[in-house]
This record gives structure tokens, sequence and C-alpha cells, in this order.
């Protein structure tokens, strides 16, 4: 069981003239953001399977980069086998990160 993670990286508003972030940084941005929050996933849960069910948790990672404000809105949408596991996954994703 190998850990599933998706990433889902979007911008909204207006780009502003004096925009901090062109698109081309801001598409590295978005690389260098996804490899480091997978690597980190991939870090603390590389050993983590529910002990019932032999399961690896799924992540998926959405990112919006709000334009306006300059912003990055980072959730973890985690998805388990049972419910007995997603606490255990959401406590170790909360102590580590
Ligand atoms: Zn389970």
């Amino acid at each position: 069981m190998s850990l599933k993670i998706g990433f889902d990286f979007q911008t909204e508003g207006e780009e502003r003239a004096d925009a901090f972030l062109d698109d081309y940084e801001l598409r590295l941005m978005f690389d260098s953001t996804r490899q480091s929050l997978g690597d980190g996933l991939k870090r603390n849960f590389r050993n983590v399977v529910c002990g019932e069910h032999g399961e690896a948790p799924r992540f998926t990672v959405t990112g919006i980069y709000d334009r306006e404000k300059e912003e990055m809105d980072i959730q973890y949408h985690v998805d388990t086998c049972c419910q007995y596991f997603l606490l255990r996954v959401m406590r170790t994703l909360n102590q580590r990160s």
C-alpha cells in the first residue's frame, strides 16, 4: 500500500499590475510547494497504515493563491478506510506539520 497524494492548486482573483509573482514565478512557487508538502507527507506517513485494514491514507492538498491579497491558502483533505484510522492520521498531521 503506497501513499496517494493529489494536488489541486489554483489561482483566483485578478492579477495585480504590481504583482509580486508573475505567472512563471507562480508556477515555480506551486511546483516547489507541491514538492515540499509531498516530501513532508511521505516522510511523516511512510509506514503509517491502518492497523485493521492495512490501507494507507490518501491525501488531496488544495492550494488557492489569491492574486489580489497575494496569499496562499493550503488545505489537506484526508481519505481513509475508516474513522478510527482517520483520527490517527489527523493527529499525526497536526503534530508534525
Ligand atoms: Zn481502516
